[in-house]
């Protein structure tokens, strides 16, 4: 038995000492997380269909409250990054935040029009203390220096995809065909899925994410694993106790979305005045790394805010102005708009991650400066053949399912420049203490990359009721031609600063 387990007690060198090109662990987190975003993204998908249909909402109150849940969700993930460095460790945040999630989704499978907001709160808390956790973790798999972190983020965002693609397809389908609560019912036993494949393969992880507080020996081995001991369980209680109470507050917010608005404006804010904190009590070198992680996130907002036109105007110009022919097929262009993104990543991420590889080993990889910068260009790209539809229209203002489709595919390049990336840049910037914080930070610009990207996409709308197609299509791509020309500003602007963030960024690539 004993030896047993210690076999199974990794430690953090032969973890990070792997050989090939991922580390074992990497496929089990992939797995959690890919089952994770397909509940996520399987209750996504049914948010503003269920609450025009079943809770009969107007539409646009619908489109406000869906945006208000994403910035909720996405907002609480610097809580849920924060609590994990402080107290919990990613391990049990992780633990905790998928428990919420399933609860959450329990509720809504058992009376989804009577406790909706309830559920959707339990699971805006859980997700803050899972997303950002999961991610960090892949992060800590690896040592400072090794190059294929990098492609370690591609294939786990290909995992995620495939989460989002399965539960954004099955869950919407089942509430549809069969039955809402079924529905909710599949999200909860696909979490539940996930934390299992969590439970059973932490072993593995030897002492990653443990809890700040477990006792560890003088060489940094755990003596106690990762349980809390003395007064210090109490702050777990607490914790626990204050994530649970703060649910009725979410669930006020997000059923009046002015409270969103008021809550946007502070969270921001304060967590930038609270990173400054952080910045004044780490060393010179990680606090110059702390700025070159801000730079990203800043950045990030306004990949995401022009990126999430899919979820809102992009899936207004596929109902208005697409035909339904792919190549050839027949299709519809609202399944393609909400699909295709996926299954280019999909196709397309571990194929970035070993481009990465072979061009470190040729010594000729881009630094993250310019793949991020490479991000926007291929934004540009996209958004600009988003705006050259219009070349392809009839005279009713319908366009080109396939000219769209390939817009999709550049889109998507330039997500795999940038949001895998953005990940493990994170967790190489971020000095050990402050790892949660600094992945919350980064999903927190997503919230605000949503919250801007409903308003970009509400300037695209023409006004009144009786807009014909042909003025729907001109307003549309005028739009993304702007977005197109704001991208390439930015991804200039990005690679011409790019030795001012090199140097902040020291020796980390
Ligand atoms: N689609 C990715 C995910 O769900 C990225 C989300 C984001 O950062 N906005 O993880």
């Amino acid at each position: 038995m004993i030896l047993h387990i210690n076999r199974n007690m990794n430690t953090l060198n032969e973890i990070q000492n792997f050989e090939g090109k991922y580390p074992k662990q990497l496929w089990y987190l992939f797995f959690s997380e890919m089952w994770e975003r397909f509940s996520f993204y399987g209750m996504r998908g049914m948010l503003t269909f269920f609450m025009v249909h079943q809770l009969f909402m107007k539409e646009d109150v619908a489109n406000l409250q869906y945006g208000a849940t994403q910035a909720f969700v996405y907002a609480f993930t610097f809580i849920g990054g924060l609590f994990a460095d402080k107290i919990l460790g990613f391990r049990k945040s992780l633990f905790w935040g998928g428990i919420l999630m399933i609860i959450g989704s329990v509720i809504l499978s058992i009376n989804p029009q009577q406790f909706f907001f309830l559920g959707i709160s339990f699971t805006i808390i859980g997700t803050g203390f899972f997303k950002p956790n999961i991610s960090t973790m892949v992060g800590a798999l690896y040592k400072s220096n090794d190059n294929r972190r990098d492609a370690g983020f591609s294939l786990f965002y290909s995992g995620i995809n495939i989460g989002a693609l399965l539960g954004g397809y099955a869950c919407v389908a089942i509430g549809k065909s069969y039955s809402w609560n079924l529905a909710f019912g599949l999200a909860a036993i696909v979490m539940a899925i996930s934390l299992l494949t969590f439970v059973f393969t932490q072993k593995s992880l030897g002492p990653i994410g443990l809890s700040p507080f477990a006792a560890k020996d003088k060489q940094g081995k755990s003596t106690n694993g990762n349980k809390i001991t003395g007064t210090k369980k109490w702050y777990e209680y607490l914790t626990y106790l204050g994530s649970l109470a703060i649910i009725p507050v979410i669930m006020i917010m997000v059923a009046k979305t002015q409270y969103t608005d008021w809550f946007m404006y502070v969270i921001g804010p304060a967590t930038l005045l609270y990173v400054f904190y952080e910045m004044t009590k780490v060393t010179v070198p990680e606090r110059k790394k702390l700025g070159a992680a801000m730079v990203f996130i800043i950045f990030s907002v306004l990949f995401w805010a022009f990126f999430e036109q899919s979820g809102g105007s992009l899936s207004l110009f596929a109902a208005n102005n697409l035909n339904s022919s792919l190549l050839g097929f027949t299709v519809d262009p609202n399944g393609v708009n909400n699909a295709a993104n996926s299954l280019f990543v999909i196709a397309f991420a571990a194929i970035f991650g070993l481009i990465w590889i072979g061009l470190a080993k040729r010594k000729m990889e881009p630094n993250t400066v310019v793949k991020f910068g490479l991000g926007f260009l291929f934004l540009s790209l996209a958004f600009f053949i988003f705006y050259y539809t219009r070349f392809f229209a009839n005279e009713h203002g319908i366009t080109s399912l396939d000219i769209f489709t390939i817009a999709y595919l550049v889109i998507t390049f330039g997500e795999l420049c940038l949001s895998p990336i953005g990940l493990s840049i994170m967790t190489k910037l971020a000095p050990k203490r402050l790892q949660g914080v600094m992945m919350g930070m980064w999903f927190l610009a997503s919230a605000y990359g949503q919250y801007v990207a409903g308003i970009l996409g509400a300037g695209m709308t023409v006004p009144g009721d009786d807009a014909t197609a042909i003025e729907k299509l001109i307003s549309y791509t005028q739009g993304y031609k702007q977005l197109s020309i704001y991208a390439l500003i930015t991804g200039i602007a990005l690679i011409a600063i790019s030795p001012v963030v090199k140097k902040l960024m020291q020796e980390v690539k």
